[in-house]
C-alpha cells in the first residue's frame, strides 16, 4: 500500500511514518489530511476463497428483492406501509416485540461470533467490504491497473487518456452505484413499484426518483471517494471490537514470536543462518501493508482499522513460500495462541453470552409459533363523543385495524361479549385481503341500562367463520349520571 494525500501526488516533505501508529489513523497525517490507500493486487487462497463466497452474497444481494416465498421478497423494510418482511414472512408494528426481540438476539450473536471470531464477518461478508473489494476495487485494476500504475497516472498531466481512463472509470462506478442504490430501494419499497418508477413519467415519481438519485450518489461516493473511512469512521461495529475481543478471540494476527526481530534476508542467507543472527522469519519486505486496504501494518498488533480482509495473510504466505518457510506468519490466531500454543476455549465470557443467546432464542421461537394469525385493535374515533340516538341508545364511534397475517383472505367479523347493544362497521362487510392491513369505522349503539356512568369497558370479540380469534378491551363514553 501507498499512500498520497488527497488522491494527489505524495509530497516527498511528508513521508509515511508507519512507527507513529497509535497517534492517528493510517489514512490521515499528522495534520489529520486524508491519505489515499492504494492497496496493492494480491492473490493467494483466503482472496480465492473470498472471491467465490462473494460472488455467492452478490448473487443473494442482487436477486434477492425478485426472489419470493409465498408471494413476500425475502426481505423488505418498508417504512412507509410499515411493513417488514424477512424471508418470506411478514411483521406488522403490531409484532415490534417479536422484532425487538429478534434483533436483540442478531446482535448478541454479532457479540458472541466477535468475541470468537474477531471481525469475521467484515472481512467476509459485509456489504461494504464485498463491494469495495471485490467490485468496485477490480475495476479500478482492470481500468487504472495495479498500485503503481493508478499513482502514475494520478501524477500524470491531463492527457486525453488519462482524460478517458478516468470517464470510464468513474461512469462505471456510477453505474454500478445506480444498480446498487436501486437494489437497496427495493429492499424499501419492493421491486415492483420500483420498477413503476422507472417505467412511468418521471413527474408522477417525484420522491422515488429523488430517493433513486440520492442512493446513487451516496453510494458513488462511498465507492469512489470515501472507501475505507467507511470502515474506520461511521461503522460502529469497528470500535465496539475493542470491548469485544479478547486474548482469546481469534484475529488476523502476525505471529511476533516467529516473526521477530524482523530484517532483510541476505542474498544467500538460508533459515539457520537467520536465526544465529537473531533474525526471525518476518523478511521486512513490507507486502503485508502494501495490499492493505485500510492502510495498516498488522505486525503493530490487532487494529480497529483491521477488517480482517486476509489480504495480509495472503500477501505474508506468499512471501515465506518463496523464501522456504511455512506459511502462517500472519494468519488467523488468537494472542494466546501465538504466546502459548492455546488453541479456541470455551471463556466464562463466551458462555455467558451463549446462555443468554441462547435463551433468547427460545423466547423468540416460542413468539414465533404462537403469533397470531389476525391481530386487531379498536381504538375510539380521535376526538368523537358519545351520541344519543332517537330510540334513547347511545352511540361511539371507533376505528378498528385488522392485520391479516395469513396467505388467503380473511372475513372477519366483531361481537360485542360483556354488554348487550349493536355493532356496525360502517361500508359493509370487513374482508381482510391477505397479509395486508384494513381500517375501517365501527359503530357501536348501547342501551343505556347497560351503561356505567361515565366509562363503561367494553369487550369485542374479532371471529372469521365463526371461528375466535381475538378479544380487544376497549371504552365506550356515555353521560355522567
Ligand atoms: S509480508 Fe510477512 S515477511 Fe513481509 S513484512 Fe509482512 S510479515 Fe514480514
Ligand atoms: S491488516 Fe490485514 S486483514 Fe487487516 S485490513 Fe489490513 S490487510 Fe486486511
Amino acid at each position: 500500500m501507498s499512500t498520497t494525500p488527497k488522491d494527489k501526488p505524495e509530497s516527498p516533505a511528508q513521508p509515511v511514518n508507519w512507527a507513529d501508529f497509535r497517534d492517528h489513523i493510517a489514512t490521515a497525517d499528522q495534520e489529520g489530511r486524508r491519505q489515499w490507500i492504494y492497496p496493492r493486487k494480491v492473490s493467494g487462497r483466503f482472496y480465492r476463497w473470498r472471491t467465490w463466497f462473494s460472488w455467492l452474497l452478490l448473487l443473494i444481494m442482487f436477486a434477492g428483492p425478485f426472489i419470493t416465498i409465498n408471494g413476500n421478497p425475502l426481505l423488505l423494510m418498508n417504512i412507509v406501509e410499515r411493513k417488514f418482511v424477512v424471508l418470506g414472512q411478514v411483521f406488522w408494528p403490531q409484532d415490534m416485540i417479536i422484532f425487538a426481540l429478534a434483533t436483540l438476539v442478531f446482535v448478541i450473536g454479532i457479540v458472541i461470533f466477535t468475541a470468537a471470531f474477531g471481525r469475521v464477518w467484515c472481512g467476509w461478508a459485509c456489504p461494504q467490504t464485498v463491494m469495495m473489494e471485490m467490485v468496485f476495487r477490480k475495476i479500478e485494476y482492470l481500468i487504472e491497473g495495479d498500485a503503481d500504475r493508478q499513482k502514475a497516472l494520478n501524477r500524470a498531466p491531463w492527457t486525453a487518456g488519462k482524460i478517458a481512463k478516468k470517464l470510464l472509470k468513474h461512469g462505471v462506478f456510477f453505474g454500478l452505484s445506480f444498480v446498487v442504490g436501486n437494489v437497496l430501494l427495493s429492499c424499501i419499497i419492493g421491486w415492483r413499484p420500483l420498477y413503476q418508477i422507472i417505467l412511468d413519467p418521471p413527474g408522477q415519481h417525484l420522491t422515488g426518483l429523488m430517493f433513486m438519485i440520492a442512493f446513487s450518489l451516496l453510494f458513488y461516493g462511498i465507492f469512489a471517494r470515501f472507501r475505507e473511512q467507511a470502515c474506520t469512521f461511521i461503522c460502529p461495529y469497528g470500535r465496539f471490537q475493542s470491548v469485544l475481543l479478547d486474548e482469546n478471540s481469534i484475529v488476523v494476527a502476525y505471529d511476533h514470536k516467529r516473526g521477530e526481530k524482523r530484517g532483510p534476508r541476505q542474498r544467500g542467507q538460508n533459515y539457520g543462518d537467520r536465526r544465529d543472527a537473531g533474525f526471525g522469519d518476518c523478511v521486512a519486505c513490507n507486502q503485508c501493508v502494501s495490499v492493505c486496504p485500510t492502510g495498516i501494518d498488522i505486525r503493530n498488533g490487532t487494529q480497529m482499522e483491521c477488517v480482517h480482509c486476509t489480504a495480509c495473510m495472503d500477501a505474508c504466505d506468499t512471501v515465506m513460500t518463496k523464501v522456504g518457510n511455512e506459511r502462517g506468519l500472519i494468519r488467523y490466531a488468537s494472542l494466546n495462541g501465538i504466546e502459548r500454543g492455546e488453541r479456541l476455549k470455551m471463556t466464562p465470557r463466551l458462555l455467558g453470552y451463549l446462555v443468554v443467546l441462547a435463551a433468547l432464542a427460545v423466547v423468540l421461537a416460542f413468539m414465533l409459533f404462537t403469533r397470531a394469525d389476525v391481530e386487531a385493535t379498536v381504538l375510539r374515533a380521535p376526538g368523537s363523543l358519545f351520541q344519543k340516538m332517537d330510540d334513547g341508545r347511545f352511540s361511539n364511534l371507533y376505528t378498528i385495524r385488522v392485520v391479516n397475517k395469513t396467505s388467503r383472505e380473511l372475513p372477519v367479523e366483531l361481537r360485542l361479549e360483556n354488554v348487550s347493544g349493536s355493532l356496525r362497521v360502517m361500508g359493509g362487510a370487513l374482508v381482510v385481503p391477505a397479509q395486508k392491513l384494513l381500517e375501517n369505522s365501527v359503530l357501536v349503539e348501547l342501551d343505556p341500562a347497560s351503561l356505567k356512568s361515565g366509562t363503561t369497558p367494553i369487550v369485542m370479540g374479532v371471529y372469521s367463520h365463526d371461528q375466535k380469534l381475538q378479544t380487544v378491551k376497549t371504552a365506550f363514553i356515555g353521560p355522567r349520571n
